[in-house]
């Protein structure tokens, strides 16, 4: 499936794996949009824009794994924003501009080690979201 990937969903309650006690929230995708604009790519990481509700568009990082929810038989895409909002935002519209891939989802020891990796993730996403190819789509329609 060519980049970009345009996706949009009301977001819903997680799991609550504890992702905004590490730092780093993450705004689910409701599964009916997952299953529509993302059955066909990897499992993993991958970077882009978000929009919520219509505001700024903001550089995200977004993992698509398996939701332990629909005991992994469905995906799930959760997205975090690289942003402190005020407030939360559940039910809000999340419009998200996925760019490209930047790594498989792994297993990890400890939460130290996961956290660093997501850390170094936003690293990438904010270093490559600087090229003037993907600053473009921040104005595409889709965000309008
Ligand atoms: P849940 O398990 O319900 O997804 P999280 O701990 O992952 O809970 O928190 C996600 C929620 O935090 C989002 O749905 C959103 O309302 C809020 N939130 C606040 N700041 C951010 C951010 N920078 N990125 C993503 N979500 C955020
Ligand atoms: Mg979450």
């Amino acid at each position: 499936k060519p980049y970009p990937i345009f996706v949009e969903g009301a977001v819903i309650k997680g799991f609550g794996r504890g992702s905004k006690q590490l730092g780093i929230p993450t705004a689910n995708l409701p599964s009916d949009a997952v299953k529509l604009a993302l059955t066909d790519i990897p499992i993993g990481v991958y970077y882009g824009w978000a929009q919520v509700d219509g505001g700024e568009v903001l550089p995200m990082v977004m993992s698509l794994g398996w939701n332990p929810f629909f005991k992994n038989k469905e995906r799930s895409g959760e997205v975090h924003i690289i942003h402190q909002f005020r407030d939360d935002f559940y039910g809000q519209n999340l419009k998200i501009a996925i760019l490209s891939y930047i790594r498989a989802e792994k297993d990890y020891e400890n939460l130290e080690a996961l956290v660093d990796d997501i850390n170094m993730d936003i690293r990438v996403a904010e270093e490559s979201l600087k090229r003037s190819a993907y600053t473009q789509i921040k104005t595409a329609s889709f965000f309008n």
